[in-house]
């Protein structure tokens, strides 16, 4: 197999290249060009292996162009005994008798980030090496919050890789802001801009095609890479999950081999619940796709309508991870879905560039909605629902789990498909302490620190070790930079 671009099918490009390259020349993103098929005895068989031999498993057959002993080196550091509080790595967690909580929050920063950035790292040296590359690798990041963080802890005194982290200097909370600022590593630098995220994200894409600067990084024997969702080494990771958390369905009696499941997934740039529905490519029984959204409903409206526009008002709500109009990995399904027509995806998405919109075909749209459907909530909504899930279910969750148990609340009283359901739940409580307690109907103390303590105290859920005690952690990074500087920052991060 190969990598094709959505924007030009007769791309061909190997995995390692693809990782390498992070997007295709052309302003596409990388898509495998077929999809290796599981059989349900594979299933039945991995449902009694670890986390480390299920990824191997599944990653071997998109990264062929790796050796096995490769694929399991990445694997067993990405996710080695200690990195995460879960032996399991992503642990279900039974609500009712149709509903399933996937805990995608036990590695080191508490969000689910940390399932694909523990290993990207170790997926992009390898492929940097097969590349025949010996160059430095700079990963540049702006970050709103919890990809900087997730990041840095991937990146930590990796070899031959270097981490430099912008973020807004008002734009993240106390307890973000702590975990990137404390963060250890010889290799990584934390700055701050007098900007906000958006300013971040276009001063790094400036950095990113200034060809002065591409001279001087290639003197210091370095390039640029990056570490978001549109590179493929962050996606194929996330399929593993899925196939896992069926498997464990099966292996605890829940379901029947080859039964349907759904899946629900609290939705911002589409890669966490894109990763669900290349499972079901690749064989993974899924019935339907549950797209939740934030008061940013421009992908509910969507896939109601068929139109996507981001000509729209833009919220900052309690969900801040999924505050966003332009879902980049969107791309991918609608290229899959136009049955792999670039034509067609190269109008739509110059026309989103040029006009902040586009409109699918029937066909397409008919495909999208026979196996998507699409709901939002907004933050009162969300806060209701954390306390309704404590209180009837005895569960804690962040505001992301929140908004998909909201919008699978109304998709059950809908439609009333009762099939089994998996919720992603994607952040750990602690990282959004206020709003949970506030959903918990409990008074806020002074400050996030206070309230975490608070909320431990009430929910008897312990305080993830990596947001623990971050107020007496040693801070390493009080820079904060005009924009203008940015480069000058970059700069001093190579000599
Ligand atoms: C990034 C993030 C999301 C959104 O995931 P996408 O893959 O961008 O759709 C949801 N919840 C949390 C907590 C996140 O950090």
């Amino acid at each position: 197999m190969f990598y094709k671009s959505t924007r030009n099918s007769n791309e061909n490009v190997t995995a390692s290249k693809a990782i390498v390259q992070g997007i295709s020349n052309d302003g596409g993103l990388y898509v495998p060009s077929e999809f290796p098929q599981i059989t349900f005895a594979d299933l039945k068989m991995l449902s009694g292996k670890s986390y480390v031999e299920k990824a191997v498993f599944v990653l071997q057959k998109f990264l062929d162009d790796f050796t096995v002993e490769e694929i399991q080196s990445c694997a067993q550091k990405a996710y080695a005994k200690g990195k995460f509080s879960s032996p399991e790595i992503a642990p279900l967690h039974k609500i009712d008798e149709h509903t399933f909580a996937l805990e995608l929050w036990h590695g080191p920063t508490c969000a689910f980030k940390d399932m694909a950035l523990q290993i990207l790292p170790h997926l992009l040296t390898t492929s940097a090496k097969k590349q025949g590359d010996n160059k430095d690798i700079l990963i540049l990041v702006a970050t709103s919050g919890d990809t900087g963080k997730a990041a840095l802890e991937g990146f930590k005194d990796v070899a031959g890789t270097k981490v430099l982290v912008f973020y807004p200097q008002d734009g993240v909370s106390a307890l973000q802001k702590a975990q990137m600022v404390t963060q250890e590593g010889d290799n990584e630098y934390v700055c701050a801009i007098a900007g906000n995220f958006d300013d971040a994200q276009t001063g790094v894409k400036n950095i990113f095609a200034d060809e002065t600067m591409k001279a001087q990084l290639n003197a210091a024997n370095t390039k640029f890479s990056s570490a978001n969702s549109i590179n493929w080494g962050r996606l194929v990771p996330q399929i593993v999950y899925y196939i896992a958390s069926y498997c464990k369905l099966i292996a605890d009696k829940e379901i029947e081999l080859g039964e349907e499941i759904n899946v629900v997934v609290p939705t911002g740039n589409f890669g966490n619940i894109l990763a669900a529905y290349y499972s079901k490519k690749m064989g993974l029984p899924i019935h339907k796709f549950i797209c939740a959204s934030n008061a940013n409903k421009v992908l509910t409206d969507f896939i109601q309508t068929g139109t996507y526009n981001r000509n729209r008002d833009f919220y900052l709500t309690s969900s801040p991870s999924m505050d966003i109009l332009i879902s980049s990995n969107l791309e991918r399904l609608l290229y899959l879905l136009s049955d792999c027509d670039d034509t067609l995806i190269n109008e739509w998405f110059t026309s989103l560039k040029e006009t902040g919109e586009y409109t699918i075909n029937d066909t397409v749209k008919q495909k999208l909605q026979s196996d998507f459907y699409g709901g939002y909530c907004d933050d009162q909504q969300t806060k209701k629902m954390i306390g309704e899930l404590f209180q009837n279910h005895q569960y804690v969750c962040d505001t992301h789990t929140a908004v998909a148990f909201h919008v699978y609340k109304e998709y059950v009283e809908k439609s009333n498909d009762h099939t089994k359901t998996i919720i992603a739940s994607t952040a750990s409580p602690y990282k959004f302490p206020n709003s949970v307690l506030e959903g918990l109907g409990e008074p806020l103390g002074d400050n996030e620190f206070d309230n975490s303590k608070i909320l431990e105290k009430l929910t008897k859920l312990p305080i993830p070790n990596g947001l623990k005690n971050l107020d007496n952690k040693k801070i390493r990074f009080t820079e904060s930079v005009p924009i203008s500087d940015m480069k000058k920052i970059v700069l001093e991060m190579i000599k």
